[in-house]
């Protein structure tokens, strides 16, 4: 019998739930785009994306996914032929080796695998080899979604300067930001990318570009900007029409306001960051437990390098298939699919899922979507330890 009636729970890394308040933000009549209160909206919100981010410096909006973030980093700061050494710790940093790569730009990528975080010592290894300081930039990513490692950014910043590297150093906050503590300044980080869908709680349709002032300087070294990529006037706006190239995305705007809100204002980013950790640690309580007496897994075995807003979960072949259908037709919560694990066709790819845990989420969703993953356990007869339930209460209890 489907229980599947009632409000469903979106569980996928991204996009996340939007809270009820940032929708309604949004249902709105068009604004004014020439003045008003729109206007002194989006100026009002800079130091509010800033302080989301830990910077004193730059912040260009774009319309645009994630994606579109990592091709506006790339074309602000690498010129076609430039070198640029990527750090991936997943599907992610592959994938924004592959933007660059088309731009032009020659890429080597140093890959630490799908279960391990970067590893600092072949960093500063590879950068104190390249004497002539021909890599222009390092790009890497905090949360990697599909294996949901974090990486240790502050490390691979100290291991950069160890090597004496004067490469730029660019981070993926995509999975993180809002969720995982990252500090853009005190951790010197140059170029960080987000988007609006995941621990901003908005819907997708905003890319984020953050830069300090070495950035701007490669910048203004740049050859080629095309206009509508180019961050500078996004950055520093003489008229309301350059932050975003064109019209803005107005009622994106609306609902990031609210967002803002929620997160800046009343929540406060460091008790967001420390409810993600304990709704993490939920999470693992719960997997280990099930882990105990079958085949659940999760990828990161080492909890200090879990992301704090994704668990990716190995339970083997049909089962993370089986898994996720039974939930989302019985039971009204979708988990996400297990992404680049294995590829698509190939049996094994039904091995995996991801439980997403970023934004608006809180104690009762988590033990909900825990609840109904050991109802489907039970369903699908699928070996499990017991007393997952009550380890993610006992974390929960903690407060
Ligand atoms: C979601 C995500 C992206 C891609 O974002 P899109 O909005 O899908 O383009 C890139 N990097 C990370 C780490 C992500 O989680």
């Amino acid at each position: 019998m489907p229980l599947s009636h009632g409000r469903p729970y979106l569980a996928i890394p991204g996009p996340s739930v939007m809270p009820d308040r940032v929708l309604q933000a949004m249902h709105r009549p068009a604004p004014n785009i020439y003045a008003g209160a729109l206007v002194d909206m989006v100026d009002g919100m800079v130091p509010d994306l800033r302080a989301v981010a830990r910077t004193r410096h730059n912040v260009a909006i774009y319309i645009a996914n994630g994606h579109g973030a990592w091709e506006a980093a790339v074309a602000n700061t690498l010129a076609r032929g430039d070198k640029a050494l990527v750090l991936a710790t997943g599907r992610f940093g592959h994938g924004w080796a592959e933007i660059a790569q088309r731009m032009g730009v020659e890429v080597e990528i140093l890959d630490f695998g799908k279960r391990a975080p970067v590893d600092v010592t072949r960093v500063e290894e590879r950068l104190a080899a390249d004497k002539a300081h021909e890599f222009k930039a390092v790009l890497t990513v905090q949360t990697d979604t599909s294996t949901s490692v974090r990486n240790d950014v502050a490390a691979i910043r100290a291991a950069i300067d160890r090597a004496g590297h004067p490469a730029l150093y660019m981070v993926d906050c995509i999975a993180s930001l809002g969720c995982d503590r990252f500090e853009m300044d005190d951790w010197g980080v140059d170029v960080m990318v987000t988007g609006s869908q995941k621990g901003l709680m908005t819907p997708p349709g905003l890319g984020f570009v953050f830069f300090n002032d070495k950035a701007a300087e490669a910048r203004a070294g740049m050859d080629l900007v095309s206009q509508y990529w180019d961050w500078t006037p996004r950055a520093n706006p003489q008229e309301f029409y350059q932050y975003f190239g064109g019209t803005a995305p107005t009622h994106h705007l609306y609902g990031l306001r609210e967002a803002l809100n929620m997160l800046v204002h009343e929540e406060g980013l460091e008790a967001a960051w420390a409810r993600h950790a304990r709704l993490s640690q939920a999470i693992w309580a719960a997997l280990e437990a099930w882990g105990q007496g079958g085949p659940m897994e999760m990828n990161i075995a080492e909890p200090s390098i879990r992301s704090h807003s994704v668990t990716a979960v190995r339970l083997g072949a049909p089962n993370g298939t089986a898994l996720r259908d039974w939930l989302s037709e019985k039971a009204g919560v979708t988990l996400g699919i297990g992404l680049g694990m294995a590829p698509p066709g190939d049996p094994a790819w039904h091995g995996f899922f991801r439980i997403g845990h970023m934004g608006h989420v809180n104690a009762h969703m988590v033990l909900g979507v825990l609840g109904t993953i050991e109802a489907g356990l039970e369903a699908l007869g699928i070996p499990h330890g017991p007393g997952a339930l009550e380890a993610a209460a006992a974390v929960v209890a903690k407060g």
